[in-house]
């Protein structure tokens, strides 16, 4: 199941342009594959779903845009 080409996490949040290469330190959280779970991500972000291409399995938000005890429960559920 290993993807063949390396690939780098990207903040879908595009004002800030985050990725791992820019900044390795941050967390970089992957929303769910799930539509419904995907969705309250995107709401949480305040991103249009419309905007983020569905068809994009992998999508990240960095830390930026959650307070870290957020991410922390998150994290622990997901
Ligand atoms: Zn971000």
């Amino acid at each position: 199941m290993e993807t063949k080409t390396p690939y780098f996490k990207y903040c879908i949040v595009p004002l800030y342009k985050n990725t791992t290469v820019k900044v390795p330190d941050k967390i970089f959280i992957i929303l769910p594959e799930d539509k419904i779970r995907r969705s309250k991500w995107l709401k949480a972000c305040r991103r249009n779903e419309k905007d983020i291409s569905q068809s994009s399995r992998s999508l990240h938000v960095c830390e930026d845009h959650f307070n870290v005890s957020i991410i922390k429960y998150y994290m622990s559920i997901y």
